[in-house]
């Protein structure tokens, strides 16, 4: 089946006054897919997502999400799209049960807490703040709000940041999980082993530039090709590995 594309980025650019932050950029995100965009700080990637997301205006470049097109209906597009939010947009004094419900007003979905919470495995934390769960669990219940909409697409901006190697994988599972029920993923990470684990593509921006996009396979097998080899043999498995034998992947935090 022909891979159809759900977000279409053509031409974009964006200056914050004299400094050209994204140099003229064009790519596709294809309906159900993974797609990751990597590069080192200040590569314009958390620009980029922001003016899809409709968040900041761009300079100019066309931008069309799911059919609609940032300029002429960013409201359309708000609502086909889930964001996570920073911490701060939690209130502090609602426990989960009741900002999944807050969440629910505001997009006049009804949609019960405990299904919610159900699908990011934290429904034994319903009665609790924000700020009273651990790293993964915090990064599970703000991608839960991202899914309150029944959105098209999210967009997790570094997700497994700080955490775990088994809350990291949990989050993998849950993120996979999501696109196997037919939503696309939009994701930036600095873990290049989460990329190549996670994405089904990836974009390598760099200096506000987009240097090649490719699956995480064909660009190792164009590296090898080319007669890259690493200095060291590689072990069959790595520190992280044991820390996952030795203390188990079952969901552990509280
Ligand atoms: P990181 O990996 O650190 O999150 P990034 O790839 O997301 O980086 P951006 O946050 O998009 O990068 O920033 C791209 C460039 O634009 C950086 O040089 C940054 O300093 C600059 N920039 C970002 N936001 C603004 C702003 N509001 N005003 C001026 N410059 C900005």
């Amino acid at each position: 089946m022909a891979k159809q594309p759900i977000i279409t980025v053509n031409n974009l650019v964006k200056n914050y006054g004299d400094f050209n932050a994204v140099k003229d950029i064009s790519f596709e995100v294809y309906e159900g897919e993974i797609f990751g965009l990597l590069g080192p700080n200040g590569a314009g990637k958390t620009t980029t997502l922001e003016i899809i997301e409709t968040l900041r205006d761009k300079t100019s470049g066309q931008i069309i999400v799911d059919g609609f097109d940032v300029d002429k209906d960013p409201d359309s597009i708000k609502k086909r799209i889930g964001v996570q939010l920073q911490a701060a947009g939690y209130y502090p004094n609602l426990n989960l049960s009741e900002l999944i419900e807050l969440f629910s007003g505001l997009y006049g979905i009804n949609k019960t807490p405990m299904e919610m919470l159900a699908k990011v495995a934290l429904t034994d934390k319903a009665k609790a703040k924000y700020k009273e769960l651990s790293g993964g669990q915090k990064q599970r219940f703000s991608i839960a709000t991202t899914l309150i909409n029944d959105p098209r697409i999210i967009f997790l901006d570094e997700p497994t940041t700080g955490l775990d190697p088994q809350a990291r994988r949990n989050l993998w599972d849950l993120i996979r999980e999501i696109r196997d029920n037919g939503t696309t993923v939009v994701i930036t990470t600095h873990y290049m082993d989460e990329a190549e684990i996670l994405c089904d593509r990836v974009a390598f921006v760099d200096g506000g530039r987009i240097i090649d996009i490719d699956t995480p396979d064909n660009f190792i097998d164009k590296l090898v090709a080319s007669g890259f080899e690493r200095k060291k043999e590689v072990k069959l498995a790595n520190l992280e590995d044991v820390f996952i034998n030795l203390t188990g992947k079952e969901w552990r935090e509280g």
